[in-house]
């Protein structure tokens, strides 16, 4: 009898406690973990870690205020507001318009909003640990609770992050657990190099540097591995705020999805020198790949590239750039699976999209006061988040995405339009708009606003050009003309480089 009670009690008790370690998520403010209700989950939507606002604000001191009428929520702050709409992917702070990675949402009655905008909005440092689901707030004001003891692993067991709870290849940094859980993210010294970025697309791996550097580049077969080595690096704050990073173990991880070659890239500090840096690609087997830098000292971009068929890209020799590099994104639309626009005789959006923004690309690459990047270099289909999180990812200065355009049963439609979002890429769309149309001589459709996702996603100027329309028969045949893409190109090229003020 007393048997059967205990197992009576033991069973659904232990399930329970399984089971809450697996969904489990908890928040550490400063070290110490803050209480949260069931409704307090922390969620991943659409790529964005996204945690319940309210708790948080709590817990910082601010208050929240909630108007049920038009689903907005206002903190005041001592100087300033934050003001929020469910739903909208903008916000309001101190009075500018800021754009997040994902809208506010409504889970249950608890707000939830993405972490990166927690950081942004209310200045606390952010972590978010992938494999144990710790959410890590620094606030900036208080001192470090260095007296303080570690929060207690057996009131949440999911929350004790260490080396042994992630598996890391070999070749990857794993130093020993530091002695606060809050310990400040390296903070790159005076003369050392700063990883501002990384981003793994089109087969390439892409890192974005701000000083100095001399990469080492070897293979690892058992597993195999490519490992990159950064001596004298560190990681910005910017970097470690906004990537996956995991401030015990000064490493973190971004997954590679649906790459033939890549499951992922660890990066972190090396274990065995603070002072350098390590990045490792998993492949799936060994791959021939090779590596250049683009740029110079100011800010450059060290790419390992596995599209071992495609001619080595040249690099570019430093021209004495002044203020640095600007780190250049170009998107070519749709792509793969999907066509985009279908001109009047079967012409394929993608193609002209992928020929002209080519062409683009081979221009900027003559320009020394740039590095580019492409979404896409050949018939893939990067998704539309992944577009704009390349640019993000790697810091850019900005975006520009090449379409062509189509109005389904009126052939006579034609002409050139540009397209922003946010309001700090009028100016580029203004510019961009005047080049293009220029070179085009279509009929002048003007610069419009649109919520398009790879220009709400990214976080810097961003546009969206409609080259010409492939739903009239006059510009189909234009827009495939090789003479007619040379001229759109150099007129892009020339837009950029009068927005950035380049001779
Ligand atoms: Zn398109």
């Amino acid at each position: 009898m007393l048997l059967f009670v205990a197992l009576f009690l033991l069973l659904p008790d232990s399930g329970q406690a399984k089971a809450a370690v697996k969904t489990s998520t908890s928040i550490l403010l400063d070290g110490q973990t803050i209480p949260l209700q069931q409704k307090d989950k922390v969620e991943i939507i659409n790529g964005s870690v996204m945690v319940p606002l309210r708790i948080i604000a709590e817990n910082l001191g601010m208050g929240v205020i909630w108007n049920q009428k038009n689903s907005t929520i206002t903190i005041p702050k001592e100087i300033g507001s934050v003001e929020l709409t469910i739903g909208k992917p903008t916000a309001m702070v101190d009075g500018a318009s800021q754009t997040l990675t994902t809208a506010p949402l409504n889970r249950n009655g608890t707000t939830l909003v993405p972490l990166r905008f927690i950081s942004e909005a209310m200045g606390v440092g952010v972590t978010w640990d992938n494999s144990s689901k710790v959410v890590g707030l620094t606030s900036a004001d208080l001192p470090q609770p260095s007296a303080t003891p570690a929060p207690q692993p057996s009131a949440v067991p999911s929350a004790s992050p260490g080396p042994s709870a992630t598996a890391k290849p070999a070749g990857t940094a794993t130093p020993a657990p530091t002695a606060s859980p809050a310990a400040a993210t390296p903070t790159p010294a005076a003369g050392t190099t700063a990883v501002k970025g990384l981003s793994f697309s089109d087969n390439r791996l892409m890192i974005a540097l701000e000083g100095n550097v001399q990469p080492l580049i070897h293979t690892v077969n058992e597993p195999p591995q490519i490992v990159v080595e950064l001596p004298r690096t560190a990681f910005a704050a910017s970097f470690t705020t906004t990537m996956l990073w995991d401030s015990n173990t000064q490493s973190g991880q971004l997954a590679v999805a649906g790459n033939p070659y890549v499951s992922s890239v660890y990066y972190g500090v090396s274990n065995v020198d603070a002072s350098t840096v390590l990045m490792t690609l998993e492949l799936a087997a060994s791959t021939a790949y090779t590596s250049y830098v683009e740029g110079d000292s100011g800010s450059s971009l060290f790419v390992v590239d596995l599209n071992s068929s495609s001619p080595e890209p040249t690099t570019v020799p430093p021209v004495n750039p002044g203020n640095g590099k600007k780190t250049i994104v170009i998107d070519a639309g749709h792509g793969d699976s999907d066509p985009g626009a279908i001109g009047v005789t079967g012409k394929q959006e993608k193609a002209f999209n992928l020929s002209l923004a080519l062409k683009v690309e081979q221009l900027l690459l003559k320009e020394p006061a740039f590095n580019v990047v492409m979404t896409r270099s050949g018939d893939t289909y990067p998704s539309l988040n992944k577009r704009a999180d390349i640019a993000n990812e790697l810091g850019a200065d900005a975006f520009f995405s090449i379409h062509a355009n189509k109005a389904p049963g009126k052939p006579n439609v034609r002409g050139t339009e540009t397209y922003y979002y946010s309001k700090d890429s009028k100016a580029l769309a203004d510019v961009m708009h005047k080049h293009i149309q220029g070179a085009t001589g279509f009929t002048d459709r003007k610069v419009k606003h649109n919520n398009y996702r790879v220009l709400t996603r990214s976080t810097m100027p961003a546009t969206l050009m409609e080259i010409g329309f492939l739903s009239n028969a006059t510009e189909e045949g234009i827009l495939f003309s090789d003479e007619f893409q040379n001229r759109v190109a150099a007129a892009i090229v020339a837009g950029i480089k009068e927005y950035f003020g380049v001779s």
